[in-house]
């Protein structure tokens, strides 16, 4: 069996940026990528909204199309502007997923983007 230290070196490491929230989009955990990919450190993120990422010029209907997606449980992928702590803007190729406990009620949910800018 794969060892834990295995699954938190993999979410560590992994060369996307992944964050873990509470049920109100705060974050609980980033890893280094997302701080590679934001700016952010770790002491400047952790407990603030993924919405801190933000660049305020998304259609409110695409966070809508979002949020209605996460609360009923589904995974929702799309493409944010986002801007980095430094002002610069990226196009983040987002999915979230919710993740449920035994019970099928949603503790967390589960980020993982990529910049896409230089594909776009
Ligand atoms: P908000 O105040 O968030 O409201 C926007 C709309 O979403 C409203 O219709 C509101 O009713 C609804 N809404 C907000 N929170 C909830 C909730 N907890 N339950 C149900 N409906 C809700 N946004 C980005 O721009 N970039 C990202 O990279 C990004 N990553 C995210 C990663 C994760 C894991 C999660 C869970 C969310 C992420 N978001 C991201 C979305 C972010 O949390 C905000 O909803 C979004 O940025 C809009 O922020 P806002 O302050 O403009 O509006």
């Amino acid at each position: 069996a794969l060892p834990a230290e295995a699954f938190r070196a993999a979410v560590d490491q992994a060369d996307l940026a992944i964050s873990i929230t509470d049920p109100q989009a705060n974050i609980l955990f980033a890893n280094d990528a997302f701080m590679r990919i934001t700016g952010y450190a770790p002491a400047e993120i952790i407990g603030r909204n993924e919405s801190v990422l933000s660049n305020h010029t998304t259609p409110q209907a695409l966070y809508q199309s979002m949020w209605t997606a996460l609360s009923a449980q589904r995974p929702w992928s799309g493409r944010l502007l986002n801007r980095r702590k430094d002002g610069a803007l990226y196009l983040a190729d987002l999915t979230i997923t919710p993740l449920l406990d035994a019970r099928g009620v949603t503790t967390h949910y589960l980020g993982m983007h990529r910049d896409v800018t230089e594909l776009h």
